[in-house]
């Protein structure tokens, strides 16, 4: 975990306390909101200010927008991963579109509750639910925000085709569907690193960090997975 010492009066506290406990010494700036603007660039330019900016905010703005967008984005991954558009009848409803976007906000919302009991339980810190949500939600900022640009340019060039294998995007037009894939993985592989840098910051430990962070990934993938079964499509 990472910990700093109170200049008063020595004691070491939790780098997002914000006022010791044991002299009432202000340990840090205040924040108040967090601005999109600034936090889109301040992540992309000076990733440690941008993380400081949102953890200290006192207000985590955004946050429930972020996080019904990033399921939207998830959902759309899903839609491409199951070929939506091949699948039975059945499935072709506005009902299962509604589970499965509540399928993704339920896996957010569940994956930052076992994150603040199993940081509570291994520290003995208590963080608010917001501070954790925002711990796994911010990374993705550009990843969420990539659905309004991507998908709108991946539906222009393939309309229906997007959601579906058969044919697939790339027997489609080869040249625009690796573009388009290639624009996806870097994004992913940038929320990786921002995941990693997050988690630094709260744990201080880059070998804890790394494993945590490909622990969120691969239950993203999982999570994936597990909806086709859940639908029984496996
Ligand atoms: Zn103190």
């Amino acid at each position: 975990m990472n910990k700093n010492t109170c200049a008063v009066c020595g004691l070491e506290y939790f780098i997002l306390s914000y006022k010791c406990t044991n002299c009432g010494n202000i340990l840090r700036d205040k924040v108040s909101n967090i601005n999109l603007g600034e936090i889109l660039k301040d992540l992309l330019f000076n990733p440690d200010i941008g993380i400081k900016k949102i953890l200290f905010a006192e207000h985590k703005n955004y946050l429930i927008v972020l996080s019904i967008l990033l399921s939207f984005k998830l959902s759309v991954l899903t839609l491409i991963h199951i070929s939506f558009i091949d699948l039975e009848p059945e499935f072709q409803n506005f009902v299962f579109l509604l589970k499965l976007l509540a399928y993704w906000l339920f896996f957010l919302f569940s994956l930052s509750f076992c994150y603040k009991f199993l940081f509570q339980f291994l520290f003995k810190v208590k963080m608010s639910f917001r501070s954790v949500h925002s711990i796994i939600i911010y990374p993705f900022l550009y990843f969420a925000i990539s659905l309004l640009i991507l998908f709108p340019l991946e539906f222009m060039l393939f309309g229906m085709y997007v959601f579906s294998n058969n044919p697939s995007i790339f027997s489609i037009d080869s040249g625009k569907a690796i573009m388009i894939s290639l624009l996806e993985v870097i994004i992913l592989m940038y929320t990786f690193y921002l995941t990693f840098i997050f988690q630094v910051f709260i744990l201080h430990k880059k070998s804890t960090s790394l494993i945590i962070t490909g622990s969120i990934f691969i239950l993203l993938f999982f999570s994936n997975e597990f909806f086709r079964t859940i639908i029984g499509l496996n």
